[in-house]
Parts: C-alpha cells; structure tokens; sequence
C-alpha cells in the first residue's frame, strides 16, 4: 500500500491496511465475512410471511447465505409504506429459523437499536444515515455487525470516517456496502462506483459488499452489476430479490424474480470461483481459507 493513502486518510488509521494482505473477518453465526464470497438476497420490505418464507428457501437453495429484508423502510416520501417495524421483525427471525439464513436488517433511529438488534444478525445503516453519529455510535455498542452504506452524496474519505467512528465505540466488524452515489447521470438510478470498491479493498483491511440492485434501478442491469462487483474483489453482494416484483411493496423495478436470480447466481459462479481460487493462494491466518480445495478450483480458470 502507497504511503499517501496513510496521508490523505489520516483522520481514520483505524480502517486501513498496515500490511498488504491483512484483512478482517467478520463473524455472523457460522459465516465468516470477509473471507470468501457471500451473498446476501431478499426482498427490499418484507411484506408478509409467505413472500418472506418462499424468498428465504429460495435464495438458500440458489447459495444465499444471508436474508436481507427491511421492517424500517427509509422512504423517498413520508407518506410512502414505511415498513412493518416489530412484525417485520419478528418475520425475519421466523425466516432465520426456517431456512437457517442469517439476518441483515436496517435500522434507521437508535431508539429502534435495541429492538432490532434482538432479531437481526447485522445490522444496516443506509444511505441516509451513513453520517447520523447517534445512530451509528448505538449501532456500534449493541455488538452486532454493522453493515455500513455509504451515504449517496458521501466520499470514500467520509464513508471511512463513519466506519472509523464506529470502530471507536467499540465494534470492530464493521463491513462497507458500495450502493451507487449521485451523479449527473439520471437513467440508472445511481452510479455504481466500481473504483470505490477496488480502492476500498486496496485500502481497507473491513469487507466491502456490492450491491447493484439500489445501483442500477433496474432489475436487468443487476446481473451485469454483480460481475463487475465480484470481479473488482468485492466480498460479497446485496441483492434485492421478490418472488413478484410487480407486486412489490417498495423497489419492485430494481428487484430480481426467483428465475433471474437464478440465472445471475448461475453466471457468477465461474467468476467467485475464480476469486476463491485467488484468496486460497494467499497467506491468510485470519480465516478457513486455507480449507478451500485449491485443485477443484483449478479446472475453472
Ligand atoms: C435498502 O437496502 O433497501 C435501502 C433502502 O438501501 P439504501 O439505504 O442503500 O437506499
Ligand atoms: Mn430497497
């Protein structure tokens, strides 16, 4: 790593690199993120039992090891389905013990931390509150995972920042999720910032997690979104998937059915094996990699 990364990121040493391949693994239940490619899928709200419960089996048996979902919806407007709180919640952990997937939910008010905490795994800050300082400090001390959103007008200085902020409280599994920032450019619903991701890996020894579904706005550019991520050395993707995303509740235009996620799931396989392979190579004392089968790996490239 170039000594001037160390300059210009000075405020938050937490975060970065001291040596080239370290790297933190975050623990969730019995997955290591951080370490090998993980996928994270579900729907943008959960809604009701059923659309929760044939998403989780879904996205399980496709290789999904996390189920995403929000009870607390942050709403372009007010008066928009703000979620379903506490139901929502306690959906997600109905869905956990049914498909064994563990939970990635948002929490938007630190009153609501405690309460989410009790049900999710990790938990998400989103775009809108990347910066709310309150938030993140009880996020940090309720000692789960925090998947932190970079903010859609945020650097990658302060998305650091955040992250460094949270490391400060005491939490040290933190993972950054690159969602798209604003732009000029209106026809994708955000900008995927790829180079993010490829700085941030270079930088940063926490995880950084994909997701090209609030990226690209559109259900058909995710599969394409999702390579470029899984090529660039992301650890993992969040993807919104809807057993009807017609009939979706909030980001039904951006949300995979059960077939395309299939089929994106198909496509990455040769590319995330190719990226274990590269992993399994490297010296790493920090997780199982070294369990990976280097020759089975091998017949892919
Ligand atoms: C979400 O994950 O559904 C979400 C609202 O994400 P973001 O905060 O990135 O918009
Ligand atoms: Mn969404």
């Amino acid at each position: 790593m170039r000594e001037d990364w160390h300059e210009r990121l000075a405020e938050t040493p937490g975060v970065l690199k001291s040596a080239r391949h370290q790297h933190t693994v975050v623990p969730v239940l019995d997955l290591e993120i951080g370490c090998g490619f993980v996928t994270m899928a579900g729907p943008c709200s959960v809604e009701t039992e059923s659309q929760l419960l044939a998403t989780a089996e879904h996205v399980s048996r496709a290789g999904a090891r996390i189920l995403r979902g929000g009870a607390f919806k942050p709403r372009s407007s007010p008066y928009s389905f703000q979620g379903l709180g506490l139901e929502g919640l306690k959906m997600l952990a109905h869905a956990r013990d049914e498909s064994g997937l563990a939970i990635v939910t948002e929490v938007m008010s630190e009153t609501d931390v405690p309460m989410v905490a009790e049900y999710a795994d990790i938990l998400q800050i989103g775009t809108r509150n990347m910066e709310n300082y309150s938030l993140l400090e009880a996020a940090a001390r309720s000692g789960r995972p925090v998947l932190l959103k970079r903010g859609m007008v945020a650097t990658i200085a302060e998305l650091l920042r955040s992250a460094e902020f949270i490391l400060d409280h005491g939490n040290p599994n933190v993972i950054l999720c690159e969602r798209g920032i604003r732009t000029f450019e209106t026809a994708t619903r955000n900008t995927f910032d790829v180079g993010a991701i490829a700085l941030l890996k270079q930088i940063s020894h926490l995880p950084v997690i994909a997701d090209p579904s609030h990226a690209a706005g559109h259900s058909n550019l995710v599969p394409a979104l999702a390579r470029v991520a899984v090529a660039v050395g992301a650890d993992g993707l969040l993807v919104e998937v809807h057993p009807n995303p017609e009939k979706a509740w909030s980001d039904g235009d951006q949300s995979l059915d059960f077939a395309g996620f299939d089929e994106m799931m198909e496509d990455l396989e040769p590319w995330i094996a190719l990226r274990e392979l590269e992993l399994s190579r490297r010296a790493c004392g920090s997780c199982r990699h070294e369990a990976v089968d280097v020759r089975a790996m091998e017949t892919v490239g």
